[in-house]
Protein backbone atom coordinates (compact mmCIF):
# COMPACT_ATOMS: atom_id res chain seq x y z
CA UNK A 1 0.00 0.00 0.00
CA UNK A 2 1.64 3.58 -0.78
CA UNK A 3 1.62 6.04 1.86
CA UNK A 4 -0.46 8.68 2.92
CA UNK A 5 -0.01 12.33 1.54
CA UNK A 6 0.66 15.48 4.85
CA UNK A 7 -1.23 18.48 3.70
CA UNK A 8 0.14 21.48 5.35
CA UNK A 9 -3.46 23.64 5.06
CA UNK A 10 -3.38 27.18 5.94
CA UNK A 11 -6.55 28.82 8.25
CA UNK A 12 -8.02 31.87 8.67
CA UNK A 13 -6.79 34.34 11.00
CA UNK A 14 -9.76 35.92 12.30
CA UNK A 15 -12.58 36.31 9.21
CA UNK A 16 -13.80 32.51 8.68
CA UNK A 17 -14.48 33.32 4.76
CA UNK A 18 -10.48 33.88 4.24
CA UNK A 19 -9.91 29.95 3.30
CA UNK A 20 -9.44 28.64 0.14
CA UNK A 21 -11.48 26.10 -1.59
CA UNK A 22 -8.89 23.88 -1.96
CA UNK A 23 -8.45 23.90 1.23
CA UNK A 24 -12.17 23.22 2.17
CA UNK A 25 -12.09 20.26 -0.44
CA UNK A 26 -8.29 19.02 1.21
CA UNK A 27 -10.09 19.36 4.89
CA UNK A 28 -13.20 17.53 3.70
CA UNK A 29 -11.88 14.66 1.50
CA UNK A 30 -8.54 13.72 4.52
CA UNK A 31 -8.96 10.87 7.01
CA UNK A 32 -7.62 13.09 9.97
CA UNK A 33 -7.04 16.74 10.65
CA UNK A 34 -3.89 17.24 12.99
CA UNK A 35 -5.01 20.71 15.12
CA UNK A 36 -3.82 22.33 17.95
CA UNK A 37 -7.32 22.51 19.56
CA UNK A 38 -10.16 20.33 18.69
CA UNK A 39 -12.88 22.82 20.38
CA UNK A 40 -11.55 25.96 17.70
CA UNK A 41 -10.99 23.57 14.82
CA UNK A 42 -14.71 22.31 15.08
CA UNK A 43 -15.91 25.99 14.73
CA UNK A 44 -14.19 25.77 11.48
CA UNK A 45 -15.55 23.04 10.35
CA UNK A 46 -18.66 23.57 11.84
CA UNK A 47 -19.02 26.40 9.55
CA UNK A 48 -18.22 24.50 6.44
CA UNK A 49 -20.26 21.07 7.22
CA UNK A 50 -16.62 19.22 7.72
CA UNK A 51 -16.93 16.41 9.43
CA UNK A 52 -13.53 15.39 8.98
CA UNK A 53 -12.32 13.79 12.48
CA UNK A 54 -9.96 15.47 14.87
CA UNK A 55 -6.62 14.47 16.51
CA UNK A 56 -5.08 17.04 18.69
CA UNK A 57 -1.44 18.25 17.57
CA UNK A 58 0.44 21.18 19.71
CA UNK A 59 3.80 21.74 21.02
CA UNK A 60 3.67 20.08 24.48
CA UNK A 61 2.64 16.65 22.42
CA UNK A 62 4.54 17.30 19.35
CA UNK A 63 7.08 14.90 19.67
CA UNK A 64 5.13 11.70 21.24
CA UNK A 65 2.02 12.89 17.91
CA UNK A 66 4.72 13.00 15.20
CA UNK A 67 5.36 9.31 15.97
CA UNK A 68 1.27 8.16 15.99
CA UNK A 69 0.19 10.48 12.87
CA UNK A 70 3.84 9.16 10.88
CA UNK A 71 2.67 5.67 11.24
CA UNK A 72 -0.95 6.43 10.16
CA UNK A 73 0.21 8.09 6.95
CA UNK A 74 2.74 5.22 6.32
CA UNK A 75 -0.37 2.82 6.50
CA UNK A 76 -1.65 5.25 3.88
CA UNK A 77 -4.00 8.03 5.84
CA UNK A 78 -4.12 11.24 4.40
CA UNK A 79 -3.70 14.05 6.96
CA UNK A 80 -4.26 17.52 6.98
CA UNK A 81 -2.60 20.01 9.68
CA UNK A 82 -4.15 23.04 10.59
CA UNK A 83 -3.05 25.26 13.27
CA UNK A 84 -5.46 27.59 15.57
CA UNK A 85 -4.94 30.43 12.79
CA UNK A 86 -3.00 31.02 9.83
CA UNK A 87 -0.28 28.79 8.25
CA UNK A 88 1.06 26.09 10.37
CA UNK A 89 4.57 25.89 11.04
CA UNK A 90 4.72 29.63 10.92
CA UNK A 91 5.11 30.73 14.91
CA UNK A 92 3.25 27.44 15.03
CA UNK A 93 3.60 23.91 15.67
CA UNK A 94 4.38 21.67 12.78
CA UNK A 95 7.97 21.62 12.46
CA UNK A 96 8.75 18.19 13.64
CA UNK A 97 5.62 16.48 11.90
CA UNK A 98 7.17 18.08 8.48
CA UNK A 99 10.66 17.22 9.19
CA UNK A 100 9.98 13.31 10.38
CA UNK A 101 7.61 13.37 7.03
CA UNK A 102 10.22 14.09 5.04
CA UNK A 103 12.69 11.86 6.28
CA UNK A 104 10.23 8.95 5.71
CA UNK A 105 9.44 9.99 2.09
CA UNK A 106 6.30 10.57 3.07
CA UNK A 107 4.67 13.78 0.40
CA UNK A 108 4.25 16.99 2.49
CA UNK A 109 1.92 19.69 0.00
CA UNK A 110 0.98 22.75 0.93
CA UNK A 111 -2.31 24.17 0.72
CA UNK A 112 -1.72 28.02 0.64
CA UNK A 113 -3.53 30.72 2.43
CA UNK A 114 -3.52 33.49 5.33
CA UNK A 115 -0.80 34.26 7.72
CA UNK A 116 -0.92 37.53 9.46
CA UNK A 117 2.85 38.57 8.68
CA UNK A 118 1.42 38.52 5.04
CA UNK A 119 -1.61 40.04 5.47
CA UNK A 120 0.28 42.61 7.79
CA UNK A 121 3.10 43.49 4.79
CA UNK A 122 0.54 43.85 2.63
CA UNK A 123 -1.48 46.57 3.95
CA UNK A 124 1.39 48.47 5.63
CA UNK A 125 2.81 50.87 3.32
CA UNK A 126 6.30 50.42 4.42
CA UNK A 127 8.57 48.83 1.27
CA UNK A 128 7.49 45.12 0.86
CA UNK A 129 10.20 44.30 -1.72
CA UNK A 130 12.75 43.21 1.69
CA UNK A 131 11.78 41.96 5.01
CA UNK A 132 12.50 39.41 7.35
CA UNK A 133 10.01 37.67 9.56
CA UNK A 134 11.19 37.55 13.37
CA UNK A 135 8.48 35.91 15.13
CA UNK A 136 8.04 36.83 18.86
CA UNK A 137 10.68 38.49 20.30
CA UNK A 138 11.71 36.80 24.12
CA UNK A 139 9.84 38.27 26.88
CA UNK A 140 12.75 39.02 29.31
CA UNK A 141 13.91 42.82 28.45
CA UNK A 142 17.55 42.24 28.62
CA UNK A 143 17.27 39.26 25.62
CA UNK A 144 15.43 41.10 24.00
CA UNK A 145 17.18 43.89 23.64
CA UNK A 146 19.67 41.34 22.41
CA UNK A 147 17.77 39.96 19.90
CA UNK A 148 17.66 43.79 18.40
CA UNK A 149 20.26 44.97 18.34
CA UNK A 150 21.43 41.54 16.51
CA UNK A 151 18.31 43.12 13.70
CA UNK A 152 19.72 46.63 13.85
CA UNK A 153 21.80 46.24 10.78
CA UNK A 154 19.31 44.42 8.97
CA UNK A 155 18.49 46.17 5.34
CA UNK A 156 14.96 44.70 5.50
CA UNK A 157 11.39 45.36 6.97
CA UNK A 158 11.24 43.68 10.38
CA UNK A 159 7.78 41.33 11.12
CA UNK A 160 7.44 40.81 14.70
CA UNK A 161 4.51 39.07 16.19
CA UNK A 162 3.19 40.22 19.66
CA UNK A 163 1.11 39.56 22.70
CA UNK A 164 -1.23 42.16 23.76
CA UNK A 165 0.37 42.74 27.37
CA UNK A 166 3.99 43.20 25.49
CA UNK A 167 3.45 45.44 22.73
CA UNK A 168 4.19 48.09 24.42
CA UNK A 169 7.26 47.28 26.09
CA UNK A 170 8.43 45.73 23.00
CA UNK A 171 7.88 49.08 20.97
CA UNK A 172 9.71 50.88 23.59
CA UNK A 173 12.71 48.28 22.94
CA UNK A 174 12.93 48.61 19.66
CA UNK A 175 12.60 52.78 20.03
CA UNK A 176 16.13 52.63 22.13
CA UNK A 177 17.57 50.03 20.32
CA UNK A 178 17.11 50.62 16.84
CA UNK A 179 16.40 54.30 16.83
CA UNK A 180 13.22 56.20 16.17
CA UNK A 181 12.36 54.29 12.44
CA UNK A 182 9.19 54.04 10.94
CA UNK A 183 6.87 51.63 12.12
CA UNK A 184 3.39 49.91 11.50
CA UNK A 185 1.08 48.06 14.25
CA UNK A 186 -1.48 45.71 12.42
CA UNK A 187 -4.22 45.17 14.95
CA UNK A 188 -6.65 42.66 14.75
CA UNK A 189 -5.99 41.67 10.66
CA UNK A 190 -8.95 40.23 9.36
CA UNK A 191 -12.20 41.21 12.27
CA UNK A 192 -14.35 43.56 13.13
CA UNK A 193 -11.50 45.56 15.24
CA UNK A 194 -9.45 46.11 12.57
CA UNK A 195 -6.81 48.84 12.44
CA UNK A 196 -3.35 50.17 11.17
CA UNK A 197 -1.32 52.39 13.10
CA UNK A 198 1.46 54.23 11.16
CA UNK A 199 4.45 56.21 12.25
CA UNK A 200 7.30 56.27 14.17
CA UNK A 201 8.29 54.27 17.27
CA UNK A 202 8.58 57.09 19.35
CA UNK A 203 4.84 57.98 17.84
CA UNK A 204 3.72 54.58 18.80
CA UNK A 205 5.00 54.60 21.53
CA UNK A 206 2.58 57.50 22.24
CA UNK A 207 0.03 55.62 20.95
CA UNK A 208 0.91 52.95 24.12
CA UNK A 209 -1.85 52.44 26.06
CA UNK A 210 -4.60 51.87 23.89
CA UNK A 211 -2.30 48.81 22.72
CA UNK A 212 -2.85 47.30 25.69
CA UNK A 213 -6.25 46.45 25.08
CA UNK A 214 -7.10 42.67 23.95
CA UNK A 215 -6.18 41.70 20.63
CA UNK A 216 -3.57 40.66 18.12
CA UNK A 217 -1.21 42.40 16.94
CA UNK A 218 1.96 42.16 14.55
CA UNK A 219 4.74 45.15 14.54
CA UNK A 220 6.29 45.99 11.52
CA UNK A 221 9.68 48.06 11.42
CA UNK A 222 11.03 49.93 8.60
CA UNK A 223 14.81 49.53 7.66
CA UNK A 224 17.56 51.67 8.66
CA UNK A 225 18.62 54.62 6.54
CA UNK A 226 21.35 53.06 4.08
CA UNK A 227 24.66 53.23 6.06
CA UNK A 228 22.83 54.88 9.14
CA UNK A 229 25.08 53.35 11.71
CA UNK A 230 28.31 52.96 9.52
CA UNK A 231 30.66 55.48 10.38
CA UNK A 232 31.37 58.76 8.22
CA UNK A 233 34.73 59.21 6.75
CA UNK A 234 37.03 60.23 9.23
CA UNK A 235 34.35 60.51 12.15
CA UNK A 236 35.82 60.36 15.15
CA UNK A 237 33.73 57.64 17.53
CA UNK A 238 32.08 60.45 19.87
CA UNK A 239 30.98 61.95 16.88
CA UNK A 240 29.38 58.41 15.58
CA UNK A 241 27.78 57.82 18.84
CA UNK A 242 26.42 61.48 19.24
CA UNK A 243 25.02 61.78 15.46
CA UNK A 244 23.15 57.75 16.47
CA UNK A 245 21.87 59.46 19.96
CA UNK A 246 20.81 62.45 17.96
CA UNK A 247 18.65 60.31 15.46
CA UNK A 248 17.13 58.67 18.18
CA UNK A 249 18.98 55.78 19.91
CA UNK A 250 20.31 55.81 23.44
CA UNK A 251 23.06 56.89 24.14
CA UNK A 252 24.14 53.03 25.49
CA UNK A 253 22.70 51.42 22.22
CA UNK A 254 24.24 54.10 20.20
CA UNK A 255 28.04 53.07 21.60
CA UNK A 256 27.06 49.17 20.64
CA UNK A 257 26.32 50.12 17.26
CA UNK A 258 29.26 52.41 16.51
CA UNK A 259 31.46 49.90 18.11
CA UNK A 260 29.28 46.76 16.00
CA UNK A 261 29.56 48.79 12.92
CA UNK A 262 33.41 49.47 13.41
CA UNK A 263 33.85 45.58 14.67
CA UNK A 264 35.27 46.51 17.83
CA UNK A 265 33.50 45.02 21.31
CA UNK A 266 32.10 48.15 23.19
CA UNK A 267 34.66 48.00 26.00
CA UNK A 268 37.17 48.92 23.18
CA UNK A 269 34.66 51.73 22.19
CA UNK A 270 34.30 52.84 25.50
CA UNK A 271 37.95 53.16 25.99
CA UNK A 272 38.37 55.09 22.43
CA UNK A 273 35.58 56.83 23.85
CA UNK A 274 37.00 57.78 27.03
CA UNK A 275 40.78 58.38 25.31
CA UNK A 276 38.77 60.97 22.52
CA UNK A 277 36.92 63.31 25.41
CA UNK A 278 40.08 63.79 27.53
CA UNK A 279 42.27 64.29 24.38
CA UNK A 280 39.89 66.91 23.40
CA UNK A 281 39.22 68.39 26.68
CA UNK A 282 43.12 68.54 26.58
CA UNK A 283 43.27 70.57 23.09
CA UNK A 284 40.49 72.91 24.22
CA UNK A 285 42.27 73.53 27.79
CA UNK A 286 45.91 74.01 25.69
CA UNK A 287 44.28 76.85 23.13
CA UNK A 288 42.82 78.63 26.58
CA UNK A 289 46.14 78.89 27.97
CA UNK A 290 47.33 82.48 27.27
CA UNK A 291 50.63 82.57 25.91
CA UNK A 292 53.16 84.32 27.75
N1 LIG B 1 0.40 30.84 12.17
C1 LIG B 1 -0.07 32.18 12.34
C2 LIG B 1 0.15 32.96 11.03
O1 LIG B 1 0.33 32.34 9.99
O2 LIG B 1 0.11 34.20 11.06
C3 LIG B 1 0.56 32.85 13.54
C4 LIG B 1 0.32 32.17 14.85
S1 LIG B 1 1.08 32.91 16.22
C5 LIG B 1 0.88 31.72 17.48
C6 LIG B 1 -0.11 34.10 16.75
C7 LIG B 1 0.39 35.54 16.52
O3 LIG B 1 0.16 35.89 15.15
C8 LIG B 1 -0.39 36.57 17.33
O4 LIG B 1 0.17 36.74 18.62
C9 LIG B 1 -0.23 37.81 16.48
O5 LIG B 1 1.03 38.40 16.70
C10 LIG B 1 -0.26 37.22 15.07
N2 LIG B 1 -1.64 37.21 14.57
C11 LIG B 1 -2.42 36.14 14.34
N3 LIG B 1 -3.64 36.52 13.89
C12 LIG B 1 -3.62 37.86 13.84
C13 LIG B 1 -4.57 38.86 13.47
N4 LIG B 1 -5.80 38.53 13.08
N5 LIG B 1 -4.20 40.16 13.54
C14 LIG B 1 -2.97 40.52 13.95
N6 LIG B 1 -2.04 39.61 14.32
C15 LIG B 1 -2.35 38.31 14.26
Amino acid sequence: MSAGTLYIVATPIGNLEDITLRALRVLRESDLIACEDTRHTRKLLSRYEISTPLISYHEHNERQRSGELIEKLDAGSNIALVSDAGTPLISDPGFTLVRQAIEHGIDVVPVPGASALAAALAAAGLEADQFMFVGFLPSKRTARRAKLLELAQIPAVLIFYEAPHRITDSIRDALEVLGDRRAVIARELTKIHEEFIRGTLSELTEAGARLTERGEFVLLVAPPAPGAAAAVEGESLVAHVDRLVAEGLDRKQALKQAAHARGISKSEAYRIVLEEKRESEEERGSTNETPD
